[in-house]
């Protein structure tokens, strides 16, 4: 029988200690967690609802990981979002599908995604250990210490998560400690995070609370087009928030540099091409026309008052870009460990035997939209069931 620690407990750390218990049953398996309830972060995913994956293929999961997608290729053959689903529905947590493929439990609460999670872990006998943070690693002697004493170990699973919203334990410290393992932190930078821009239209706060369901964003850094995003957006007082902002700024992590002019260009209508506009505008008052077509009265206003309205400023909206709201706000980490160092077969490290790591911890990030927490799941379950025997 061998000692297995698992550092956290977020959806990576249950699905690799429920993965490790159910397929090396010989072995010990403890999971500690710095908070004093697992899955706080995941309890925030899908506004409290928790969207615990996206009905797509593994191939789509690939297409939708900005970063290092090609890494999840084989951990995703152990656990892609059908097994994710399947392994939820078949503890008798039931699912729903929303719009861009969302799956989130029926009853709309995180706390039961968390509940099934935390009954596996009992039922297969994980031991959980709550409110225990891990301070140090001394690798000599194969022991972690933590508030709550040493606790010695033959193989560590880190499931530490990344360094947004450090409110919820993920703060990012856990890096130091696996740098005193000997891997490489890659450059640590907010993503899925708020766009900020300074342009008077936003500071005016004119359009503050505008939302709008399915525009298309396309972004450009020096005039280059770097992505297009067709999702639901928000305008804030600072700038651009909702999934069409947090997907794009997936795509922006490098950009916001001295001497990079970065701007989106909106398009508020669409699925109605310009030209149909244009013709229709030709007929009638555009304002008249732009209210038919679900245009708020608001933006209309704004429009009108400061800049120009017509056909190009609601298909073509320019908007300069500043920068992004930080690490306090974004919902995932860009950057981790290298991957390089990381077997992806098997999450094991290449540089430390008995190590392995998984979920935003890996310089690995994906979009909103149950991505993410299917990268944590996939990668938590490979961990689990790939250690050494
Ligand atoms: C507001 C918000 C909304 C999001 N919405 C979505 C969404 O809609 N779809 C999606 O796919 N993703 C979403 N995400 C991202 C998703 O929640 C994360 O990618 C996912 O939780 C990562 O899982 P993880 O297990 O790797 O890390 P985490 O969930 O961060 O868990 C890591 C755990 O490790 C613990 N820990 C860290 N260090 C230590 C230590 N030294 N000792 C003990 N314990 C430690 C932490 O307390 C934490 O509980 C969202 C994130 C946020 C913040």
């Amino acid at each position: 029988m061998k000692q297995i620690l698992i550092i956290g407990g977020g959806p990576a750390g249950c699905m690799a200690a429920i993965a490790c218990k159910t397929q090396h049953p010989q072995h010990q398996v403890i999971l500690l967690e710095g908070n004093s309830r697992l899955g706080e972060k995941l309890r925030l995913t899908g506004g409290g609802r928790c969207n615990l994956t996206a009905n797509v293929s593994a191939e789509e999961i690939i297409k939708h990981t900005p970063r290092n997608g090609r890494f999840l290729f084989s951990s995703l053959n152990n656990m892609d979002p059908h097994t994710i689903m399947r392994f939820f529905t078949d503890r008798k947590l039931l699912l729903k599908e929303e719009d861009h493929q969302r799956i989130f439990p029926i009853t709309d609460k995180a706390e039961d995604v968390v509940n099934v999670l935390e009954n596996e872990l009992k039922k297969y006998g994980v031991q959980i250990q709550l409110s225990t943070l891990v301070t140090s690693i001394d690798v000599k002697h194969k022991q972690i210490k933590t508030n709550k004493g040493n606790f010695p170990f033959d193989h560590l699973i880190f499931a530490t998560g990344g360094a947004t919203y450090p409110q919820t334990g993920s703060n990012g410290q856990s890096f130091e400690l696996l740098k005193q393992c000997g891997h490489t932190i890659t450059p640590l930078k907010p993503s899925e995070v708020p766009l900020v821009s300074n342009a008077s239209i936003i500071q005016s706060k004119d359009l503050q609370g505008l939302s709008f369901k399915d525009i298309t964003i396309t972004a450009f850094v020096n005039e280059k087009k770097i992505i297009q995003v067709t999702h639901d957006l928000l305008f804030t007082h600072f700038g651009l928030s909702g999934p069409a902002a947090l997907q794009t700024s997936s795509y922006l992590n490098d950009a916001f540099i001295d001497g990079n002019k970065v701007h989106v260009s909106i398009d508020f209508l669409p699925k109605v091409k310009r030209e149909i506009l244009e013709a229709q505008v030709k007929l009638k008052p555009i304002e008249e026309i732009l209210l038919f077509h679900g245009i708020p009265k608001r933006l209309i206003q704004v429009l009108k008052t400061g800049e120009s309205l017509d056909v190009m400023s609601i298909k073509q909206f320019k908007l300069e870009l500043h920068g992004t709201r930080g690490f306090t706000t974004a919902f995932v980490t860009c950057g981790g460990v290298s991957l390089k160092e990381i077997d992806p077969k098997t999450m094991r490290s290449k540089l430390v035997p008995w190590l392995s790591i998984c979920g935003e911890a890996l310089d690995v990030n994906s979009l909103t939209g149950g991505y993410n927490m299917t990268v944590a799941f996939s990668t938590g379950y490979t961990a689990g069931l790939m250690l050494e025997n």
